[in-house]
Formats: C-alpha cells, structure tokens, sequence
C-alpha cells in the first residue's frame, strides 16, 4: 500500500546515549522522533503512529514502565522495545509484566539493538496483515466489490464508493469482531502522519450505516468503541 518509512519512538533522556541511537536508527532507514522524558512520550504517542517504541525505564517524570502500562491501558499494541541500566531481573520481569515485548540492559551492543528492533518491527508487521479478504464480500443483503470501488446496498441499491470508503471497509472487515484503532485506521487509510479529525471517521461510519445497515441507529455490522476504535461483527 504505502512504502512509508517505519516510524520509531525514541525515548531516552540521556542526549549522549540518544543521539547515537537517533543516528544509527536514522541510517538504518528508520524515521525517529524523540523524546526526553515519559509526559513527552505520552503525547507523541497519544498523536502520533508509531511502529516501535524504544523505551528507557528510569526517565524523568513518568518513568518507562508507567508509559509502557498506559500505552497498553489505552490498547496501543505498538511494539515496545525496553532499556534499563538496570540488570535487576525484578526491573525486567516488570517491564514484560506491564506490556513490553523484548528488554535490553545497558550498556547493551549496537547491533544487537538494531537486529532486536528489526525483528520487532517485522513481527509487528505480519501480524496487521492478518487474513486478507478477496475483492468482493458479501454480508446480509449487501454486497461490497473493493476493487470496482461499489456496493449493492441493504436494500438493493448500486452505489459507487469513494477510495476511501472502499479501504476502510476492507480494513474493518479485514479485521472482523476486533475492534481496530483509530491509529491503525489514520495510518492504514488516510497516509503516514496525516491527521483528520476523529468525526472524519465518524462520518465514514455513519454513511456505512446508511448503506448497509437495516436499522441505521441499531447497527448490526458497524460499531464504534468510544475513545478506541471501530468494529465491524457479522
Ligand atoms: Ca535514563
């Protein structure tokens, strides 16, 4: 779909450590924001799609494992890739606890750091790909052709669908009776780092309802999940 860079979060209040990283990340083809301590990185996170998170635990303010247990309170699955100069096992069984999918303790080797983000990133990827439906999909009465960009509606009628509208109902369906970020949808949909508003969506949905949903303010097949996301059941 997009050949878009893969987007990290770095967050790490030592510069020295930070700016090595950023530079080594940055020639392996990586797109990195920063940030120097965990309210920073709360906010990048709560705006911005990111495909990994590097994490530090002991930050400034709110400390790595305090940001890592809101991201995944919040149903963030980005892949979260923790620091510590720690070599407690206590830290690291913590770490894993509240959310983080791999840990490193400092000082740790470049490459290994490197191939570990990689790896992360990869799995990550393979596992949004999920099963994929075939061109046209059928559900009820409606009928629903991705790639002719049309639909036949609940009761019957043709319509044409804008691009739109043709690659978040593949995305929702895609992803049947899972509730589906409205990251994942921004960043699937709409394009790397480029941000409507949520009622963009929202409208989207609501024109769903009125193509294929019977009853429109009963939906059947169209949910939203306040302050997460958006399900499509069968
Ligand atoms: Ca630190």
């Amino acid at each position: 779909m997009m050949a878009s860079k893969s987007n990290i979060l770095l967050v790490e209040d030592e510069e020295n450590l930070h700016e090595t990283l950023k530079l080594n990340l940055e020639m392996e083809g990586y797109e990195v924001s920063s940030a120097f301590n965990g309210t920073e990185a709360l906010k990048k996170i709560a705006h911005e799609y990111f495909d990994l998170i590097i994490m530090d635990i002991m930050l400034p303010e709110v400390d790595g494992i305090a940001v890592t247990e809101s991201v995944r309170v919040n149903n963030n699955e980005v892949p979260i890739l923790m620091l510590s100069a720690k070599n407690a096992g206590s830290d690291r069984v913590l770490g894993l606890k509240k959310g983080a999918d791999d840990y490193l303790t400092k000082p740790f080797n470049l490459e290994e750091l490197l191939l570990r983000v990689e790896k992360l990133i990869n799995k990550n990827k393979k596992l949004q790909e999920k099963e994929t439906v075939g061109d046209t999909y059928e559900f009820g009465n409606n009928k629903v052709d991705f790639k002719a960009q049309d639909a036949i509606t609940w009761n019957g009628q043709h319509i044409e669908l804008s691009k739109k509208e043709a690659m978040l109902l593949k995305l929702l369906i895609e992803n049947k009776g899972e509730v589906v970020t409205r990251e994942k949808i921004l960043q699937v949909v709409w394009g790397y780092n480029v941000y409507p508003t949520t009622r963009t969506i929202d409208n989207f949905i609501l024109s769903f309802r009125k193509y294929f949903e019977q009853d429109s303010r009963q939906p059947r097949y169209f949910h939203s999940v306040r302050g997460v996301g958006y399900k499509y059941v069968d």
